[in-house]
C-alpha cells in the first residue's frame, strides 16, 4: 500500500457504513478511532442523517461504546441551520423530525408547522410522518411566498433493519415535482457544504491535511473529492462500486480498522 496520511492533520469520516451500521459499531472502528486519537488526530463525523441532532449522535456514540468526548459531531439537521441563519432565515416552514427542529431552534429559527405569510423558507428533511397537507402547505410557502427551498440530505432510501425504506430525498422529490422546481440547495452530502463546514469548526484552514472517509462513492468519496480533501472508501457499507471508473477515492480500505496499515 503506497498511500500513507503523512501530512494530515484531520481525519473526517461518515457513521453509517464506516464506524456503524444501523445500531452496531464495525468490528475494529472503536480501536482504531482510540489509536487515531492517541496518534494526535483531530477526528469529526460528518453525517447526512438529519433525524437526530447533535446531541442525540453523541448519546448514541456513547451508547455504543465510543468515547466522542473530543470529537466533531456534524449533521446535514445542523448544516441546515447554519445555512438557514448565515441567509438571514429565520421563519421557516419545517418537514422533520424532532432532532431536526432541535437544530433549527438552537441558532433561533422559528419552526412552524402550519403555513403564513410569513415564512420565508421551507426546510425539508426526514420525516416518517410525512403526509398530503404538510407537502401541500410547503408547496404554499414556496410557491406563494417565494419561499427558498432547503432540503437536509438527497440519500432515497434508507436501510431499516429488514428493508430499505424511504429517505429524506424521497420527500425532498416529491416537493420538488409538485413545485416544478428544483430545492434551493440540499446541504447533504454529495454537496461538500457540511465539509467545508467541518474543517471551518476544527479551525482546518487547509483542506489537503484533512481527508475523509465514506462507502458510498456517489455521495461521500464525491463530496470529498469537491471539498478538495484525500478520500479513503472502505467497504463495509452500502456499496456502489459500479461508479468507481468515474469517482475515483484516493485510496481504498477493506474497512476503518486497517486505518492503522496508513500511519
Ligand atoms: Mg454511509
Amino acid at each position: 500500500m503506497t498511500y500513507n496520511l503523512r501530512g494530515k492533520t484531520h481525519i473526517l469520516m461518515d457513521c453509517d457504513g464506516v464506524i456503524w451500521r444501523g445500531n452496531q459499531a464495525i468490528p475494529g472502528a472503536k480501536e482504531a478511532l482510540e489509536n487515531l486519537e492517541n496518534q494526535g488526530y483531530q477526528l469529526g463525523f460528518v453525517t447526512n442523517n438529519s433525524s437526530l441532532s447533535r446531541k442525540g449522535f453523541y448519546q448514541k456514540f456513547v451508547s455504543l461504546g465510543f468515547q466522542p468526548e473530543n470529537y466533531l459531531i456534524i449533521n446535514s439537521g445542523y448544516g441546515a441551520a447554519v445555512y438557514l441563519n448565515n441567509n438571514n432565515l429565520s421563519k421557516i416552514f419545517m418537514i422533520g423530525e424532532k432532532g431536526l427542529q432541535e437544530e433549527l431552534e438552537l441558532l433561533e429559527i422559528s419552526v412552524t408547522a402550519s403555513y403564513h405569510q410569513d415564512l420565508q423558507a421551507v426546510c425539508i428533511g426526514w420525516d416518517r410522518k410525512l403526509t398530503w397537507t404538510k407537502l401541500a402547505d410547503a408547496m404554499w410557502v414556496i410557491l406563494n411566498n417565494n419561499g427558498q427551498f432547503v432540503g437536509t440530505n438527497p440519500d432515497n432510501s434508507f436501510p431499516s433493519i429488514d428493508r430499505l425504506v424511504p429517505g429524506a430525498g424521497a420527500g425532498i422529490a416529491a416537493l420538488a415535482n409538485a413545485c416544478g422546481r428544483e430545492p434551493d440547495i440540499i446541504i447533504g452530502k454529495p454537496n461538500p457544504f457540511l465539509l467545508n463546514l467541518s474543517l471551518k469548526e476544527m479551525n482546518c484552514s487547509d483542506s489537503a491535511k484533512a481527508v475523509f472517509i465514506g462507502d458510498r462513492l456517489s455521495t461521500d468519496i464525491h463530496a470529498g473529492i469537491q471539498a478538495k480533501m484525500d478520500t479513503i472508501l472502505v467497504q463495509t457499507g452500502i456499496s456502489d462500486f459500479h461508479l468507481k471508473k468515474t469517482i475515483l477515492p484516493t485510496c481504498t480500505l477493506e474497512s476503518l480498522a486497517q486505518i492503522d496499515q496508513l500511519i
